[in-house]
């Protein structure tokens, strides 16, 4: 079905027309005059989320860096309700420092998105298991782990989504919190660009357009709701290009990349004997890093996301403006409303004009 909101891949004509349709009803909703139009939405049954939800039980996985190449090992446990995603550095240099993840937490998004606590001890490469989390609904959990960076396990979000469901997903007694944007924020410059839009649900798309014939324009997007995030989102893995991951390796990073945990392209050629797991699997990829770089908000952001040509660093910045403007979004406690949005699957798109 096409829906009045499905963006037409043209983020700004599609993002001012929206601006104009939902943000009345967002500022009048603000003002505790009207609730938002019913009309444009159906409800989704298989996503049941008024309630905050944590881990049945613990689990634990290992796995290495992808910069450190260091082993890890990574438990998962249950947390309180309002507790949000904290990690915990159990090594020695660690010292049981706590870190929340949260976007004022971020201190490098260079190669992947790290945190720390502000006295040097840091969890890197947090993005793809944050994204799992969101995907499969989970607010709070405490993750101990014993080195400076995340399991790169297979450079995708679908392992970290496996472990959620082997301990289990359940509801806690506290109603969640959403974060509901009331104007639209705009981070970037002429070359990138991240936005986020007053919208019913929460949904992402992006475009990327590298110089490379595989890649020159490649677009999709997700409503953030039921087992969508699963199946056509968490799949997908990092990749880079053969050049590049020779430069990192000479300055020490990429330690424990490997073609078991990122597609490697050479030329026009992908050097994984598998080949891709999608067509389009790197803007899939992109997708994935928005999710988790957008949960850092410590809560769902219910709006529309759009990623042109985007990255950790613009990801970031967004939620930084968005903090930044008291005006521009709204926390309180979700609502039957919030449950519901448009219901695209992924959308892709491969164009050959662009
Ligand atoms: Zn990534």
């Amino acid at each position: 079905m096409v829906s009045k909101l499905e963006p037409h891949f043209n983020s700004w004509a599609w993002s001012d027309r929206h601006v104009v349709n939902v943000s009345l009803t967002y500022c009048q909703r603000r003002n505790g005059q009207a609730r938002r139009n019913k009309t444009l939405t159906h409800s989704n049954e298989t996503t049941p989320g008024l309630y905050q939800r944590t881990l049945k039980r613990s689990i634990h996985c290992t796995g290495v860096g992808l910069h450190s190449g260091a082993k890890v090992s990574m438990k998962l446990k249950p947390a309180d309700a309002d507790t949000g995603i904290v990690f915990v550095r159990t090594d020695p240099r660690g010292g049981q420092a706590e870190i929340p993840a949260l976007w004022d937490r971020v201190v490098d998004t260079r190669m992947c998105t790290v945190i720390g606590n502000g006295r040097g001890v840091n969890v890197g490469t947090v993005e793809h298991l944050i994204a799992g989390l969101s995907g499969a609904g989970v607010d709070n959990v405490v993750i101990e782990i014993d080195g400076p960076e995340v399991p790169i396990m297979d450079g995708s979000a679908a392992p970290f989504v496996f472990l959620a469901e082997c301990a289990g997903v359940e509801e806690q007694n506290q109603r969640r919190k959403v974060l509901r944007v009331c104007k639209q924020i705009a981070v970037g410059d002429a070359n990138r660009r991240a936005t986020l839009t007053p919208g019913f649900g929460s949904s992402f798309s992006f475009e990327i357009a590298f110089d490379h014939p595989m890649m020159k324009h490649n677009v999709g997007s997700l409503a953030l709701e039921g087992d969508a995030f699963k199946t056509d989102i968490a799949r997908a893995r990092t990749f880079g290009f053969l050049h590049e991951v020779e430069e990192l390796r000479r300055l020490g990073l990429a330690r424990g990349g490997s073609l078991d945990n990122a597609v490697v392209i050479s030329g026009d050629t992908i050097l994984n004997e598998e080949g891709l797991r999608f067509d389009d699997e790197f803007v899939r990829h992109k997708i994935l890093d928005s999710v988790g770089d957008l949960y850092l908000a410590g809560h769902r952001i219910i709006g529309h996301f759009h990623g042109w040509r985007s990255g950790h660093m613009l990801n970031n910045k967004l939620l930084h403006a968005m903090f930044a403007d008291a005006a521009s979004f709204e926390l309180s406690e979700i609502t039957e409303d919030d449950l519901q949005s448009e219901s695209w699957a992924f959308r892709p798109r491969l164009a050959a004009t662009a």
